[in-house]
């Protein structure tokens, strides 16, 4: 039998507001941390998002809080990005919403007017970004003598983003004793010293390895030759309107970002996509956010800023229009989409200059990211001059940094073999995966499959 929300005897509010969330099932971080949270002891959960742990720490705690209470915070959520910050107020709202209980959230990038006067009214938990918080404490507009509970999200994204000296300061003025929670998708030797400084005899928890995709993500790579032949394969793609009905896609660059959109704009009107990074304002990138999430818009082309922290169901598709360099980040952008217990398609365009950080990629994952041959329909353009000195230059300079001996080969007979798909050096290889029907898929998708199957009928 499996464990029910009703097992963790929460109240009667929260139960009601878990059950018009739709959740009907704890997922594997929610059954494994609740009661240990309930119970008052310090943990550190390794999930990622997707697997449901927000829920995870947000029930407890309002359990725990049952009621508004004074004026000051009980409870304090520290989290990496304003993104991770809203979406958490998010969470607290919808499971707080048969109770009184006060939710503040604060982070930079907005004037701290509205966020102060939202503190002056009376606050029992408050969600921030570190520096907003300091901020704001610093200021005096917060006290936090009544802090009972901390939590610490996405740890890992909070060490990378340089904030372990805020985390410390942050630490010196709430109260010692209190209870803490730390959640991290990675456990990097950062992140275990934070959490030696933070935690108290902590009940580790962990629900899946160490970076690995959550399985409800179906994977697939696409090997190509040059960007015209990315733009080809994602109108090809696009235009199965049946399947892709919600998708993000990754770029590496704004410039990237934005060209993708305005391609897109010019085909499908504004009506259906957008695009988020970080040279937009605070106001439009939520705006955005908010539009694609409702569904009035089908695509969300975003950089890296948005990968963490955005929380939309439903997303069918994720497409890595480039291969993410930052190579953590294929773990938290294709976790956009098969988000707690459903099913989702993450799709990597890999020009030959990014199988590098394919490869590692993979030993990241430990999985190899099954590769589909391209489409018949889609055209494959030559790579033009400039773009093949530049894939040649990028190769040389993988090699060289793998191996400082390497005198580097880049000339213009090594840049022909980049020129369209024949050539292409890692042709031979597609082919031979790909030959082995079926040997390279791990996981399955009945809808993936579908489209892929129209595909290989179309040869
Ligand atoms: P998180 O990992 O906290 O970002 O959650 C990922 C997504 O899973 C969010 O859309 C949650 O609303 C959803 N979710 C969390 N727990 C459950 C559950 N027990 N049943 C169904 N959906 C859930």
């Amino acid at each position: 039998m499996s464990i029910t929300f009703e097992d963790f005897k929460l109240n009667k509010q929260i139960l009601n507001a878990v059950s018009d969330a739709g959740y009907t099932l704890p997922t594997p971080i929610q059954e494994k941390a609740i009661m240990p949270i309930l119970s008052g002891q310090d943990i550190m959960g390794i999930a990622q998002t997707g697997t449901g742990k927000t829920a995870a720490f947000v029930l407890p705690i309002l359990m725990k809080l049952k009621f508004a209470q004074g004026n000051d915070a009980r409870a304090l959520i520290i989290a990496p990005t304003r993104e991770l910050a809203m979406q958490i107020e998010e969470n607290v709202k919808t499971f707080a919403k048969y109770t009184d209980l006060r939710t503040v959230v604060l982070f930079g990038g907005l004037g701290p007017k509205t966020q102060i006067n939202e503190l002056k009214k009376g606050v029992d938990i408050i969600i921030a970004t570190p520096g907003r918080f300091l901020d704001l404490y610093l200021e005096g507009h917060i006290n936090t003598q009544f802090i009972k509970f901390m939590v610490m999200d996405e740890a890992d994204k909070m060490m990378d983003m340089g904030f372990i000296g805020s985390i410390h300061r942050i630490l010196e003025v709430v109260p010692r004793k209190r209870q803490n929670l730390l959640f991290s998708a990675t456990m990097s030797e950062l992140v275990h010293k934070i959490s030696g400084d933070f935690l108290k005899h902590p009940t580790i928890i962990e629900v899946a390895a160490q970076a690995t995709p959550a399985d409800t993500v179906s994977q697939a790579l696409y090997k190509v030759p040059n960007l015209k032949t990315k733009l080809n394969l994602l109108q090809h793609l696009l235009k199965d309107t049946e399947d892709f009905t919600r998708l993000i896609i990754f770029c590496k660059t704004k410039t990237v970002a934005d060209n993708i959109f305005h391609f897109l704009e010019r085909r499908y009107g504004n009506e259906q996509v957008r695009v988020i990074h970080a040279n937009k304002g605070q106001n439009t990138r939520i705006n955005s956010i908010n539009a694609f999430k409702e569904g009035q818009i089908r695509i969300l082309v975003a950089t890296d800023v948005a990968s963490r922290g955005l929380d939309v169901s439903n997303v069918s598709h994720v497409i890595n229009f480039d291969v993410p360099i930052i190579i953590e980040d294929y773990v938290h952008r294709i976790g956009r989409t098969g988000r707690a217990l459903q099913t989702g398609d993450a799709i990597t365009f890999c020009s030959p200059s990014e199988e590098y950080y394919v490869d590692k990629i993979e030993k990241l994952i430990r999985q190899t990211i099954p590769q589909f041959n391209m489409p018949e329909d889609v055209f494959v353009d030559d790579t033009p001059y400039e773009e093949r000195q530049n894939i040649a230059r990028e190769i040389d300079l993988q090699k060289r940094r793998d191996d400082p001996e390497f005198k580097g080969a880049f000339h213009e007979k090594k840049a022909k073999n980049t020129k369209g798909v024949k050539t292409t050096k890692t042709e031979p290889k597609a082919k031979a995966r790909n030959n082995k029907p079926g040997a390279a898929r791990r996981k399955k998708s009945v809808k993936f499959d579908a489209v892929h199957k129209k595909d290989r009928k179309k040869k």
